[in-house]
């Protein structure tokens, strides 16, 4: 009944320990400020969109040195690719628009 809590106090403090540490030491980009790039490419790619006319120019993807971006690399929105860059934290592809060529 009696019991001494003190081994639930050192697991709470080993749990805010790991949480403190809890920052992927393989991402050197927070996830927060990855989030925060990726809401403004989601931001860039709604304008480009909207000031693109489809017929006449295409949204192309620019850069990629991993394995998931490099596919995208050179291609057009929709032919490849959907969702907008960055991908993944460290991520430092663009989007730019390119007049198709016929
Ligand atoms: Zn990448
Ligand atoms: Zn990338």
């Amino acid at each position: 009944m009696n019991c001494c809590s003190c081994h639930n106090h050192i697991h709470a403090k080993a749990l805010q320990d790991s949480e403190s540490g809890s920052l992927n030491p393989f991402l050197r980009e927070s996830m927060h400020a990855f989030s925060l790039r990726k809401s403004v490419g989601v931001q860039t790619l709604q304008a480009l969109l909207e000031k693109t006319d489809p017929g006449k120019e295409e949204i192309v993807w620019q850069g990629g040195d991993c394995e998931v971006c490099s596919p995208r690399n050179g291609k057009a929105f929709g032919l490849g690719w959907d969702n907008p860059p960055p991908l993944h934290p460290q991520c430092d592809c663009f989007m730019y628009v390119r007049k198709r060529r016929r």
